[in-house]
């Protein structure tokens, strides 16, 4: 499920060899494979920009390998780099230029999110100036140990020109959609072995025991308005869609909805206007620059494509993202960004010109709700541990058939290095299974073979939960339960499933299940 990059990519990796896999569908929701990496091209098939996804870091090794096993070449981000992020270094304004005093590490806990941290040590406006700092303010909720787009590290961190301003980024020459294109033109050379759906829309997964084939109910798109359910079984499962379109299956959601609720989406804004030459000249800001400011806009950088004249007028995380496209919907986003732009840069540039510009142009606007995701700053959530058992054990031994991936469940949250991360664990997990894709290997072998150290134990263990089949080491859950100790003690041994349910828990404690989950019951074994 699922022809965004993960999909494709685990598609291709499975049918490219002999391996053991001898067909794969791929079902996709929308008409267009791709999902957030989406190039605007021209009329002549020059690209434009990036709606979604737009640069790589040169130290994401899979996504440049990745290129580079497509035969794409790549060029330079130009707005990146020591001499465009210092292009207005030392002018008075608003703009990223000091350094961020190092913050001391009072406190190590998962707990805590970057915001929290900054705030409980250095106060609540540190905490808001260092995220407005960073240029994605509203990512910085996040849990350490994941850290999309390396907020934690500019926020915290000292000197932040190392973390920030060093860093250089490539994109291919042909856009960010040429990588997907390029898997999808390798898959259709297959036809024996892949069979790529657009507008099938999973609805549901259901689960069945190791033997058994899991079954996937889509709806298809068969003309404009017309839809027709079709069921597919298949020995192995992946979901490679982030959590909340897997949120809605009525069949697997209860299972999956610890890991689904670890996580959130972050809402990012983006708008572009063709004027990037004349904005470049009238603001005095040369060719590449990447400006960030504690406004709405929080982020104005040049155009990658500098053919395509385009300047990314706002680029914007969490609540600013969300004020924006509010805007849009009245009609009144061109005007407020036009409005921020020229008190920023008024004391440097001609206001009128720069108003006469942007007016005689108009504006692409790009809003995605849930853009990229984070682990929520979850009691306890180790994130290099959780990550990979959620991508290849998400819902237990019993379904060993099931499987999670993309950028939202990996440590490398916000980036297209985050899905092939995930990838590659569900890739090695289903080869591992070997020929028996059905899963009638042995559970514990199995599991060994994930690589997972999860515990695998026939009764509740003293001092544990249950929840229906995840273990529970709720040790240092109880000394901190609002119910208070015994809420947890009470219950130890047991399964808390329908009482969790039935107390009506907030999203968020779910979480704390899959935080605290230390191994499974035995396929078959109930708890009492
Ligand atoms: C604005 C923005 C900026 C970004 N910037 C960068 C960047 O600069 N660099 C970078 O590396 N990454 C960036 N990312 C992240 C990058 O785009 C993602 O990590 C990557 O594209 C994720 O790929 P995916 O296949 O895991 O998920 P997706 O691309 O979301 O693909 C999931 C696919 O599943 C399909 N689907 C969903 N539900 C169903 C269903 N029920 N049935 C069938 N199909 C379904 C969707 O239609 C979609 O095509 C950015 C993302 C955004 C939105």
């Amino acid at each position: 499920m699922g022809g965004g990059l993960t999909g494709l990519w685990i598609a291709w990796k499975l049918t490219s060899g002999p391996g053991p896999v001898r067909r794969v569908t791929l079902l996709e929701a929308s008409s267009r494979f791709s999902g957030r990496i989406k190039t605007k091209y021209d009329s002549s098939g020059e690209p434009l920009y990036e709606e979604g996804a737009w640069r790589l870091p040169t130290n994401h090794e899979r996504m440049l390998q990745l290129c580079k096993d497509l035969g794409l070449p790549l060029m330079e981000v130009r707005s990146e780099g020591r001499q465009s992020m210092q292009a207005w270094a030392g002018a008075d304004g608003p703009w990223v230029t000091a350094q961020t005093p190092q913050v001391p590490m009072l406190c190590s806990s998962r707990t805590l999110s970057t915001w929290d941290r900054l705030a409980s040590e250095r106060g609540v406006e540190f905490a808001d100036d260092s995220a407005a700092r960073t240029g994605y303010a509203g990512i910085d909720i996040m849990a350490a140990g994941s850290d999309a787009y390396g907020v934690e590290a500019m926020a915290t961190q000292q000197p932040r020109e190392e973390a920030e301003v060093n860093r250089s980024y490539v994109v291919p020459k042909r856009g960010l959609s040429a990588i997907c294109e390029e898997l999808v033109t390798r898959l259709k050379a297959r036809p024996d072995r892949v069979r790529l759906l657009l507008n099938a829309r999973v609805q549901d997964v259901r689960l069945q025991e190791p033997g058994a084939r899991t079954q996937v109910e889509a709806t298809l798109r068969a003309d404009h308005n017309a839809f027709r359910t079709q069921t597919f079984d298949g020995d192995a499962v992946v979901l490679a869609a982030p959590p909340e379109c897997v949120a809605s299956f009525p069949s697997s959601f209860q299972l999956l909805r610890p890991i689904l609720e670890s996580l959130e989406g972050v809402p990012l804004f983006k708008a572009y206007a063709p004027v990037g030459r004349e904005f470049a000249a009238l603001t005095c800001l040369g060719p590449a620059f990447h400006l960030k400011s504690d406004t709405l806009l929080q982020q104005i950088i040049s155009g990658t494509y500098a053919d395509a004249n385009m300047v990314q007028l706002a680029y914007c995380a969490g609540r600013r993202a969300e004020a924006l496209e509010r805007l849009r919907l009245c009609r009144n986003a061109e005007h407020t960004i036009c409005e921020e732009i020229l008190r920023l840069l008024s004391p440097r540039c001609d206001k009128g010109a720069v108003r006469q510009l942007l007016a005689s142009t108009g504006m692409d606007f790009f809003f995605w709700k849930n853009a990229v995701h984070i682990w929520r700053p979850t009691f306890e959530l180790d994130v290099s541990k959780k990550s990979r058992e959620a991508c290849v054990l998400p819902c237990g031994p019993a379904y060993p058939h099931v499987f999670l991936c993309g950028e939202a469940y990996s440590t490398v949250q916000g980036w297209g290095e985050g899905a092939l991360q995930t990838a590659e664990w569900v890739l090695s997990a289903l080869q591992a299974m070997g020929s028996d894709v059905g899963a009638r290997t042995p559970v514990p072998s199995m599991i060994s073979l994930r690589g997972l150290q999860l515990q695998l134990v026939n009764t509740v263990p003293p001092g544990m939960l249950a929840a229906g089949s995840r273990i529970i080491d709720a040790s240092r859950w109880k000394k901190v339960h609002p119910g208070g100790e015994r809420a947890i003690t009470n219950h130890e041994g047991e399964d808390i499933e329908l009482l969790f349910a039935a107390m009506q828990h907030p999203a968020y404690a779910y979480g704390f299940l899959f935080a605290l989950q230390i191994g499974w019951l035995t396929p078959g074994v109930r708890p009492k």
